[in-house]
């Protein structure tokens, strides 16, 4: 099977089960056409973490690595009224195309982007009341620094989510060093004598490749 192959897939299981969503094209293209990199979580994936908010219930959502905020719109869209989702990126150029995309699907009310290295803005977090859920997804060469951040600021029972712990299976190839790949390796090291958690590696293939979602939860 070729990537075309798991394209059509992914394209063919979409047809019946995620509507054609203007906010979200308009989101993909104004992304684009801002000259932003085309490395969002794909559709099948950011409805799949939609609906993981929607069954925890999650009222307060933490995101790292916000893009042009194409995951952001889905998880963003599962929150009540009344809901919270913090988000944060480097760069000022995502950040800004992200406002648009964010204010243009009605979410602006409940989404706040913290531009700024993830790492600090987490660092500095002191929220009122925890949060229940956390989609890490920025340079992968800090994931763990994320992890630690995440778990301090999740609830008990909340969800830890870490994308790209796969990479076509280069993660567990150890002659392969690319930082990406370390970054991987340094979360999962950790996490072999990490009590305070449990996480499975959830691989997946689809319009993006060979590549996968760390689910974690805070015990
Ligand atoms: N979650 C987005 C989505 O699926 O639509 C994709 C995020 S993209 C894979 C990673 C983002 O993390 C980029 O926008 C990048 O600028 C940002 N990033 C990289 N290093 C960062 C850092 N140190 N702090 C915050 N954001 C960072």
């Amino acid at each position: 099977t070729t990537h075309e192959d798991w394209t059509r897939s992914d394209l063919y299981h979409n047809s019946f089960l995620i509507p054609k969503d203007d906010a979200l094209e308009k989101a993909q293209a104004n992304s684009v056409a801002k000259g932003l990199p085309e490395i969002a979580v794909s559709t099948a994936q950011g409805k799949f973490l939609n609906l993981l908010a929607r069954s925890v219930g999650a009222k307060r959502i933490l995101e790292v690595g916000t893009l042009g905020g194409y995951s952001t719109i889905w998880l963003g869209r599962a929150l009540p009224e009344g809901g919270k989702l913090v988000t944060c990126e480097v760069e000022e150029k995502h950040a800004k195309a992200a406002q648009e995309n964010i204010s243009n699907a009605g979410l602006a009310n409940k989404v706040t982007i913290k531009l700024g290295p993830a790492a600090e803005t987490l660092s500095k977090e002191q929220p009122d009341e925890p949060y229940d859920l956390v989609f890490i997804d920025a340079d992968k060469p800090n994931n763990l620094t994320y992890f630690i951040e995440a778990k301090r600021l999740v609830k008990k029972g909340g969800v830890i989510i870490v994308d790209n712990v796969v990479r076509n299976g280069l993660v567990a190839i150890p002659e392969h060093t690319h930082p990406s790949s370390e970054g991987v390796r340094a979360l999962l090291n950790h996490l072999k004598d990490d009590k305070e958690v449990e996480a499975t590696t959830l691989a997946t293939v689809g319009e993006k490749g060979y590549d996968g979602f760390l689910y974690t939860i805070k015990l």
